[in-house]
């Protein structure tokens, strides 16, 4: 388990109580978890907390490097940089698995030898479906394992198209 006060002070942000709760709960959740809540779950432990101070410290934490977020089912949610990980998000029963970086040194390998394309090593996000919903009879056509392969054909494929950004 990563110190948190450890991160913090590397970090370079002051120990506060908000933050020193927020990072524990994140810790112990083991999970990644909404402002939403992150306020509910600070609120048992803090009473006195409220929501803009819950934003703002997840907002600065963030920055900072210490906490990353990810967009789940239309939620975003924020998880400690504890460990350098990746995320898969099965699309069928909403299983967020993470995976430790290296996971993917394939990938990234690949993309910044073939593609001068160099991804962050941590923090992607890659959607499909989990053994379980693969195994279950195809109620979409194409429901298929999520293989390594897969997912470097779905990121390639990407890559090459440009899609317009708002
Ligand atoms: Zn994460
Ligand atoms: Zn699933």
């Amino acid at each position: 388990m990563a110190d948190i006060k450890e991160l913090l002070v590397r970090s370079g942000l002051r120990r506060t109580g908000p933050r020193m709760t927020l990072l524990t709960i994140l810790q112990q959740s083991a999970t990644h978890l909404s402002v939403p809540e992150l306020y509910r779950r600070a609120a048992d432990i803090q009473p006195t907390i409220n929501t803009s101070t819950v934003y703002r410290n997840v907002a600065a934490m963030t920055e900072s490097g210490i906490l990353h977020s990810i967009d789940y089912a239309g939620e975003v949610l924020f998880g400690l940089d504890a460990t350098p990980h990746n995320h898969l998000i099965c699309e069928q029963c909403g299983l967020l698995v993470e995976v430790p970086a290296n996971e993917l040194d394939p990938i990234t390998v690949h993309l910044g030898g073939q593609l001068d394309f160099d991804p962050d090593p941590a923090g992607q996000v890659l959607r499909g479906r989990c053994r379980e919903c693969a195994q279950q009879p195809a109620e979409t056509s194409g429901a298929e394992a999520v293989s390594l392969s897969m997912i470097k054909s779905r990121w390639i494929s990407i890559s090459s198209t440009r899609p317009s950004r708002s």
